[in-house]
């Protein structure tokens, strides 16, 4: 390779850097990942709520046991005296009022219980469902993160077979050629060698005068783009 060549390709190997650079830095699965993540937390959101529901009607059917529990204890209590013997009207009715009382009782917590019980039920289907979303939410954070890590790595030893062939591709470059190249590049930003084609340089792509054009080529293969400074190859494939 002639000097020119050596500088086109040692740019189109710094460009390559600079992408899988970037690539090991910012990979592509980056969004998606982030994206992931913000809807796991939104679903383990839910969870919190749903699950302060699914305990609080929990104990408060085991509550409503209780009760049950003690007004029919209660209601064998009265059954128990009723049939203890002989008594007067006023008992009687006494006895029938408290039974009724407490047969009121027990119907609204039996009635209570049925309507909790259905809530209850909701409930844990809907907390069922959301963990199984939670579940699918953390696979796909982990499936992305693995695919990420995966691009973060091919990115990197890209890079470093890159760098290898770079500097074996600099080896062949003369000490003033490739620091009057380094210079440029850092100027121009990456950008630091352009070619001629027809007639205008390929990165700045100002029209030249035939005349300029005419004064270049006798500088050829090696000189500096009059519009932009850039190092500008001549006559290849122009
Ligand atoms: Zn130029």
């Amino acid at each position: 390779m002639d000097t020119a060549e050596l500088l086109l390709s040692l740019q189109e190997l710094d460009l390559q850097i600079a992408r899988a650079s970037e690539r090991a830095q910012n990979p592509p699965e980056l969004a998606a990942l982030e994206k992931a993540v913000r809807a796991r937390k939104r679903v383990e959101s839910l969870m919190g709520p749903i699950k302060g529901q699914r305990k609080d009607l929990e104990m408060a059917l085991a509550d409503l046991d209780e009760d049950r529990k003690r007004l029919e204890s209660a209601i064998e209590e009265v059954k128990a005296r009723s049939e203890s013997g002989p008594m007067d009207y006023r008992s009687q009715e006494s006895i029938r009022e408290q039974y009724s009382n407490l047969a009121k009782r027990l119907e609204k917590v039996e009635f209570t219980s049925e309507s909790t019980m259905v809530a209850l039920v909701e409930i844990e289907g809907r907390e069922a469902k959301a963990n199984v979303a939670l579940e699918r939410a953390g696979q796909a954070v982990d499936a992305i993160a693995k695919r990420a890590r995966a691009t973060v790595g091919e990115a990197r030893s890209e890079v470093s077979k890159l760098r290898e062939e770079r500097r074996r591709l600099a080896e062949g470059l003369d000490g003033d050629a490739l620091l009057a190249y380094e210079r440029a590049m850092e100027r121009f930003d990456g950008l630091a060698v352009e070619e001629l084609r027809g007639k205008s340089p390929s990165i700045c792509r100002v029209s030249l005068q035939p005349g300029v054009i005419a004064e270049l080529e006798r500088e050829a293969p090696i000189t500096e783009c009059p519009y932009c400074k850039r190092i500008l190859v001549i006559g290849r494939g122009g």
